[in-house]
């Protein structure tokens, strides 16, 4: 979905939407929407700037980084985002741009990609490493099974090499 800013009455909008999980996925390799997802918000023109602000609701899916089974996130957030156009953005000299310009997003200067918002504002609340429970056992690297639901009799080594040379000694 896109907000077209021509459309908009007075400078303001309102949107809002619920992405069926095919509209969206994959939100990137290893995250997937497995709900429909609501979003609403505002958007409000201000000179060369474009202010969007809005919330998110949604249920994705991502993989347990040690034993890669699906962990359930729900994800319940605010943002609010600030937009330049891509040629007023140029126009200004690098050195114009302050600090707080470093902020902007960039955009076409027809339109706000309520998608895109979307997609990235979700990956920002999906933290880096992901487990299914914080003493998830894993994968065995020598056969492959998943340790949370069965038991192989690989021999692995778990002794920290620091610790093994200090056995030898005695
Ligand atoms: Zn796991
Ligand atoms: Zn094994």
């Amino acid at each position: 979905m896109r907000v077209e800013l021509e459309n908009l009455e007075g400078g303001k909008g309102e949107f809002a939407h619920v992405y069926q999980p095919d509209e969206l996925n994959p939100i990137d390799e290893r995250v997937n929407l497995i709900e429909p997802a609501a979003t609403s918000g505002k958007v409000r023109v201000a000179g060369n700037e474009v202010f969007v602000n809005g919330h998110i609701n949604a249920l994705v899916q991502v993989e347990c980084d040690r034993c890669l089974q699906p962990v359930e996130l729900p994800v319940n957030t605010d943002f609010a985002l600030d937009y330049i156009s891509g040629a007023e953005y140029e126009s200004t000299a690098a050195a114009e741009l302050t600090e707080a310009d470093l902020s902007l997003s960039v955009f076409d200067g027809k339109a706000i990609d309520i998608d895109e918002i979307v997609k990235e504002q979700i990956l920002l609340t999906v933290p880096a490493r992901t487990l299914c429970r914080d003493d998830c056992k894993g994968i065995c690297p020598e056969c492959g099974i998943d340790r949370n639901t069965g038991e192989c009799s690989c021999v692995t080594d778990n002794t920290d090499p620091r610790w093994a040379a200090l056995k030898n000694l005695t």
